[in-house]
């Protein structure tokens, strides 16, 4: 039985099982997937910020032979600004539009929490 990270050492959790973003104190720039350097400067000065998980679709792909059925790729633009390229789950593929709201939902994926999207009310 694989046992799922819950310690916060994936990147993008928080300590608090919240979605994680890297946030640069040199340009106040935020980032995803967090990192040692910033992906906008280069500096070294960067920290970490949780989001608030809310976002909107920006683009999809609906692939119709994934192993598991069908399953939908997705860049999601969160609030605070950042893309995030993930999958939309728990909606019916047919119903998925550009411009969408959508929240994080956490799902283990190779023994890892990954955070992946639903539609939102
Ligand atoms: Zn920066």
């Amino acid at each position: 039985m694989d046992e799922v990270d819950t310690s916060g050492t994936a990147e993008w959790l928080s300590e608090a099982g919240r979605l994680q973003l890297g946030h640069c104190r040199a340009c106040d720039a935020v980032h995803y997937y967090p990192r040692r350097a910033c992906p906008f400067c280069s500096s070294l000065d960067v920290g970490r910020r949780e989001s608030l998980g809310k976002g909107t679709i920006y683009s999809h792909s609906l692939t119709t032979r994934g192993p598991n059925g069908p399953y939908v790729l997705a860049y999601v633009t969160l609030d605070e600004g950042v893309s995030i390229l993930t999958n939309i789950v728990d909606a019916d593929p047919s119903t998925v539009t550009i411009g969408q709201s959508v929240e994080v939902v956490f799902k283990e994926q190779h023994s890892v929490l990954t955070p992946f999207f639903r539609p939102s009310a």
